[in-house]
Parts: structure tokens; C-alpha cells; sequence
């Protein structure tokens, strides 16, 4: 059995969400409570960035496990998610786009830094959250470098990962990576982990608000028919998405 990393977004009060107006990646607190019961469950380990890391570059995975990712940085994160995974002393991984730290919908530095001191691993989402794929070479290097540097600064850490912002692939993914001193990056293409994977291109789920706990537990046992299936239609909406423009692939990513 695989590795499943899991890409969580925001998560939010369930008086304050409405799937009407909410984009599909963000969940309620009572969804994320039910996740997390249903991995403890399964007995299934949770993985820390690093021992996914090392794993994949000792060839010493175990043979199954979750990782807990979420991207942007959101406040609900500090607000919500955090103390779970504290409360169960789990770790998680947060990918953080350093333009919103402290903004009306970021976690700010203070709330940051608690975070990396009480078991998670805070990482680059980049800087401005623009999809890599349409920048130039020295806009890619701009957006590794600050936010690496941003987050090493405040928080005292060491930055050795990078998710994807919007998912964008740019030409060369992995020398903009080595250059700039990462050591993983994580897509958001559906798939599952195992010692086979490259380091520079590590595949996740992404967790949506209308899956069901059934649908959850398919994707935490890495269940091979959904996540090929998911993989299919991820391939087929980013081929429609190349024929739409950045603006308004961004709006709805960013709602
Ligand atoms: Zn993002």
C-alpha cells in the first residue's frame, strides 16, 4: 500500500461556510474532524514533510501512511486546523504563500512561528501565488527565493519544500528547484507515493468539499481505481484549462 498526501485548503467554522459561495477546496471544521477520526481508524501512520523526504530518498517509505498538506496559508488554518492535528499530536505540513501572511486572510507571523514550534512543518506555497508556468525564468527564481527566504527569516526554520501554486507546472521545474535550494516539490496531481517517486514532482489528493467519508477513506488507502480515476479527470480539466486565461483560472482558485 501507498503513501497518501492529502491537499487540504482552508478549513472554516461550519456557521461561517456555504458551499454556495465557498470554492470547492475549502471544508468545515466538522468535515476535518471526520477526517481525522476516520485516519486514526484506519491506524494508518501520519507522516511528517521530512520523513517523506528521507523516505523517498533512502528508498525507506513505510509501506503505507498519510501526509496532511494544506496550501496557502489561510487563517483557518491557525484557527481550525492546527489545533486538531495539535490536540491528536499529529504533524502537518503548510505550504504558505508568503504575500498573504498578515493579511486579512492569512495567519500572521506570530501565529506562523507557534505553528513550526508545536510540531508543523511551515513550507513555500511562493510568494504571490501566481502559477509558475506563466512567469519568466527570473519571475520563477523571485518567487522560490523570497518566499524561501521570508519564511527562513521569521521563523528561524529551514525551507526545504515547495508546493505549486494553482498546481502550474513551469518548463524545468526541478533545476529552478535546485537552484534555489529546495529539495521536494509537491504537485497537485492525483496520485499516490511510493520509493519510486521523485522528490521534484510528488504527487497529492486534492481534498474537496463535496466528497463523501467513504470517498475520504478511498483516498487515504490510496485506493487504486479512485485515484486513477481522480488522475483522469485532473489531466482532462488541465487541458481545457490551457485554453483559458491566467485572470481567470486565478479568480476561481483564489475565491
Ligand atoms: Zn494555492
Amino acid at each position: 500500500m501507498p503513501i497518501s498526501i492529502l491537499m487540504y485548503h482552508d478549513v472554516l467554522a461550519p456557521e461561517v461556510f456555504s458551499a454556495s459561495t465557498q470554492n470547492i477546496y475549502t471544508i468545515t471544521t466538522t468535515t476535518f474532524q471526520d477526517h481525522l477520526a476516520e485516519i486514526a481508524r484506519s491506524k494508518l501512520p501520519v507522516l511528517n514533510i521530512l520523513e517523506l523526504l528521507d523516505g523517498i530518498n533512502n528508498q525507506s517509505l513505510p509501506a503505507s501512511g498519510v501526509v496532511l498538506s494544506f496550501d496557502d496559508g489561510c487563517y483557518g488554518n491557525y484557527q481550525h486546523a492546527y489545533p486538531l492535528l495539535r490536540e491528536r499530536g499529529w504533524p502537518g505540513v503548510f505550504f504558505v504563500s508568503t504575500g498573504i501572511v498578515g493579511t486579512d486572510r492569512g495567519i500572521s507571523w506570530a501565529g506562523l512561528k507557534e505553528m513550526s514550534q508545536n510540531g508543523m512543518s511551515i513550507q513555500s506555497h511562493g510568494h504571490s501565488h501566481r502559477r509558475l508556468e506563466g512567469l519568466s525564468a527570473e519571475e520563477v527564481d523571485r518567487e522560490l527565493i523570497n518566499s524561501k527566504q521570508l519564511l527562513e527569516d521569521n521563523l528561524g526554520t529551514t525551507v526545504d519544500a515547495l508546493s505549486l501554486p494553482g498546481g502550474g507546472i513551469p518548463f524545468n521545474l526541478e533545476s529552478y528547484a535546485r537552484k534555489t535550494g529546495y529539495r521536494l516539490v509537491a504537485t497537485s496531481i492525483p496520485a499516490v507515493v511510493d520509493n519510486a517517486t521523485s522528490v521534484f514532482d510528488v504527487p497529492r489528493l486534492a481534498v474537496k468539499n463535496r466528497q463523501t467519508l467513504k470517498e475520504f477513506s478511498e483516498m487515504i488507502h490510496g485506493n487504486e481505481s479512485w485515484v486513477k480515476y481522480e488522475n483522469t479527470k485532473y489531466r482532462l480539466k488541465n487541458t481545457l484549462k490551457s485554453f483559458l486565461p491566467q485572470w481567470l483560472i486565478e479568480s476561481r482558485h483564489r475565491k
